[in-house]
């Protein structure tokens, strides 16, 4: 069962930011509206999440590591109707597997905050009363101390910061309502209002580049088979990057199918330069997404998908047509 944990655990924390994911998402369901991170050696050595969001039960902390604890769902036909990000329990259980995890949660209208620490996904002792505003901090120490090899193959410190920092940008532009801060050691990195609008973390994902001239905006659309929205870079102009960035349902996914078709449609604009940034936010009935395929929730499946995906880039066709007219 130990050596089950430990693979397990593997699959879901592969590397910093994918730890620094769950932990965000699990800030977001929270109701979060200030998100603070701070990062030491990419993460390795430090990763710590402050949010202002809803707490954790003292009740619940005993347990809050063990595999499959998750206040999230309670039968097997509620993955359908899954509106929230979490729903294995698998995070904090593979997290506390892998690195020294420690939680101190003050729930809302609670008197009294907790400190608790993990170590196997076991407490080490009985949570402690512990002087905490409303929310939660979670800090993880000494990542893969557990698994030298994979500790050893994750030593580009600057890189594992980089894919951090990519992360929040991410989801400071599709959640513009929460505040991002993200510290390495001492030194704020990035930080987004959280005033709702989008310019700002806008302007940082892309590194200051002329949003009003280079970037179009897709209104929310709805559809037979799903709700869109999104932004775009102008064809017409050569970013220097190249960014595709696609939510479904509110959770930041991968979808290299969905990428390909992209990167044609700018070809065909822009035949000498493969740079460009798409934003796609996509929403769909949640018994129509299966986010359940691979343990890092990465890889998503819609039972729509070739419709959506046409849909999409029958729109950023269009929208591109139009811009170069
Ligand atoms: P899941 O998100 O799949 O439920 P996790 O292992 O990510 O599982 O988290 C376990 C449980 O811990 C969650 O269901 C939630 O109740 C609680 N939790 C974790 N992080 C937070 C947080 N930042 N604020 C409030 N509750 C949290
Ligand atoms: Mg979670």
């Amino acid at each position: 069962n130990e050596t089950i944990n430990k693979i397990a655990a593997g699959e879901v924390v592969q590397k910093p930011s994918s730890a620094l994911k769950e932990l965000m998402e699990n800030s977001i369901d929270a109701g979060s509206t200030s998100i603070v991170v701070k990062l030491k050696d990419g993460g390795m050595t430090l990763i710590q999440i402050i949010d202002n969001g809803f707490g954790i039960y003292v009740d619940d902390l005993p347990i809050l590591c063990h595999r499959y604890t998750t206040s999230k769902i309670t039968a097997y036909e509620d993955l359908s109707r899954l509106t929230t990000f979490g729903f294995r329990g698998e995070a904090l259980s593979s997290i506390s597997q892998v690195a020294k995890l420690t939680v101190c949660s003050r729930r809302q209208g609670e008197a009294l905050g907790y400190k608790a620490e993990y170590v196997c996904g076991d407490l080490l002792n009985p949570p402690c009363v512990y002087a905490y505003d409303k929310g939660t901090c979670i800090t993880i120490e000494d990542l893969f101390y557990t698994n030298p090899c994979r500790k050893r193959a994750l030593s580009d410190c600057s890189e594992l910061f980089r894919n951090c920092w990519d992360l929040i940008a991410k989801y400071s532009l599709h959640y513009p309502h929460i505040s991002f801060k993200l510290f390495k050691g001492d030194s704020l990195e990035l930080k987004t209002p959280g005033d709702g609008n989008q310019d700002e973390p806008l302007k940082s994902l892309l590194k200051n580049c002329n949003i009003s001239r280079e970037i179009i905006e897709i209104p929310t659309t709805k559809t037979e088979f799903c709700e869109y929205s999104g932004m775009i870079s102008n064809s017409q102009y050569s970013l220097k990057l190249k960014l595709f960035v696609i939510f479904v349902n509110g959770r930041l996914v991968d979808s290299n199918d969905l990428k390909k078709l992209v990167n044609e449609i700018y070809g065909k604009f822009m035949p000498k330069s493969s740079s460009f940034f798409v934003y796609i936010s996509i929403k769909v009935p949640s018994n129509e997404v299966d986010v359940n395929v691979h343990p890092t929730k990465l890889e998503v499946r819609f039972s729509k998908e070739s419709h959506i995906f046409a849909e999409i880039t029958t729109r950023i066709q269009e929208v591109l047509s139009v811009s170069n007219d």
